[in-house]
């Protein structure tokens, strides 16, 4: 029988490089805990109408690239190809925003499906952290989100990212902009596909790739030459608080990002160490959603950050994370009662703080010191019957080889202060 393999698409997280990927949800998540988000998690799959509805018909991830299946008692259901869609559904579920105290502000981190063609860093199988502001229309919510974000970034050390800002205008504005735009694309020379699109989602043709599509968009109308007064006040705001929050952004009337439900303020973030999948990050407003999936007008705002690849933003940038060791102290017993021993110091260590682990198997003491070695651990606890009978345990010191001897009911209290 042939072995299993991932599939397609996939990768598992294996120590010790898992302890980066856990590392890197962390620091995202810990400037939202630390700014009224709360946590949220919902399932892993949805009715497949709530993303077809709220996050497009016409998007890639709907048509092309969402896991869609129908059950055997007949329910059609969708792993869930990104967050917000989802989160907005859980929350006029439970009526949060009905408890009186907006927004709602929500934070999650989990798996996420898309069937893409998968390259570096791009993946059918990913994991993001993401944070929702739910019912409330403030361009300082706006701005907060995106500093969030850029903390969370600088704290895990990554510096050569770029935050680009567009305005995609509101439901007055966009629709004149979206004509017009429609008129100056039905005169270019497209293939089918593209004039398709440019029919149900216009925007989504100014994000064409190919170079020949770019060529012939010079000259196409420019959304902030129709921006109302209303939609250019509030960028104006969001930019301002921004700026003097000292984040630094690019203005990029060419973003419109690849799902429907976008107002307003839209940005993303790309770090240019990392190819053709440069993304790291994106968001934007959203104050038509709510609406769209059958809930009530919630003006709403929120991101979605990858973690696999700031994992590889940080690798291109060469930064190595602040890793706490995974074990401190390791515990080498030489015979039947030393294990029975040092397995009840282990213990003991363990309820202390101390990360601690422990030679099993019964392996002779060149084998245990070099698992002790492998381990990472500051100081290792050796004891043999002698130690025993003497009452006392070595305490190696792992970084300068040296070695004393510690009496037995003593050594839990000294490793601790010798780890501070
Ligand atoms: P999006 O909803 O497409 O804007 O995605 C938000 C973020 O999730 C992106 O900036 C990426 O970091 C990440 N992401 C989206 N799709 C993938 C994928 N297929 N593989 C890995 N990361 C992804």
């Amino acid at each position: 029988m042939s072995t299993f393999q991932a599939p397609k698409g996939t990768y598992d997280l294996i120590p010790p490089d898992s302890a980066r990927y856990l590392a890197v949800r962390e620091a995202i998540a810990a400037p939202l805990k630390n700014s009224g988000y709360g946590y949220i998690e919902t399932p892993g799959f949805e009715n497949v109408e709530l993303f077809a509805r709220g996050v497009g018909e016409s998007t890639d991830i709907v048509t092309k690239e969402m896991y869609a299946f129908e059950t055997k008692g007949g329910d059609k259901l969708a792993l869930r190809p990104e967050g917000t869609a989802s989160v907005l559904r859980a929350a006029l579920e439970a009526n949060l925003h009905k408890a009186g105290n907006l927004p709602v502000k929500l934070w999650y981190s989990g798996s996420y499906y898309r069937y893409e063609r998968p390259q570096k860093g791009r993946y059918r199988h990913f994991s993001q952290v993401g944070a929702e502001a739910i019912g409330s229309e403030d361009p300082a919510l706006d701005a907060e989100l995106i500093i969030l974000a850029d903390q969370a970034y600088r704290a895990l050390g990554l510096r050569n990212f770029r935050i680009l800002l567009n305005s995609l205008g509101d439901k007055e504005c966009r629709p004149v902009y979206r004509a017009a735009l429609q008129d100056f694309l039905r005169g270019l020379d497209l293939d089918e596909e593209t004039l398709r699109r440019a029919d149900i989602n216009p925007l989504r043709v100014l994000d064409d790739k190919r170079a020949d599509v770019q060529k012939q968009l010079v000259g196409a109308p420019v959304l902030r030459d129709y921006l109302c007064d209303a939609c250019k006040t509030y960028h104006e705001e969001v930019r301002a608080l921004i700026t003097a929050a000292g984040v630094a952004f690019e203005d990029d009337e060419k973003l419109v990002r690849g799902l429907d439900y976008y107002t307003r303020t839209t940005f993303e973030f790309v770090h240019d160490g990392l190819g053709s999948q440069s993304a790291v990050g994106g968001g934007g407003r959203y104050d038509g959603l709510s609406e769209m999936i059958g809930g009530p007008s919630l003006p709403s705002v929120g991101w979605a950050l990858g973690v696999d690849r700031t994992v590889l933003a940080l690798e291109a940038e060469g930064v190595e994370l602040e890793l706490p060791p995974a074990t401190s102290v390791f515990a080498v017993p030489l015979g039947e009662e030393a294990r029975r021993v040092l397995f009840g110091v282990v213990t003991e260590l363990r309820k202390a703080g101390v990360a601690a682990d422990f030679s099993y198997g019964g392996k002779g003491l060149k084998g245990a010191m070099k698992n002790a070695n492998r381990s990472g651990a500051r100081y290792a606890i050796v004891a043999g019957e002698r130690d025993l009978a003497e009452g006392v345990v070595q305490l190696k010191d792992m970084e300068s080889g040296e070695q004393e001897a510690v009496a037995s009911d003593a050594i839990v209290e000294v490793l601790k202060a010798k780890l501070g």
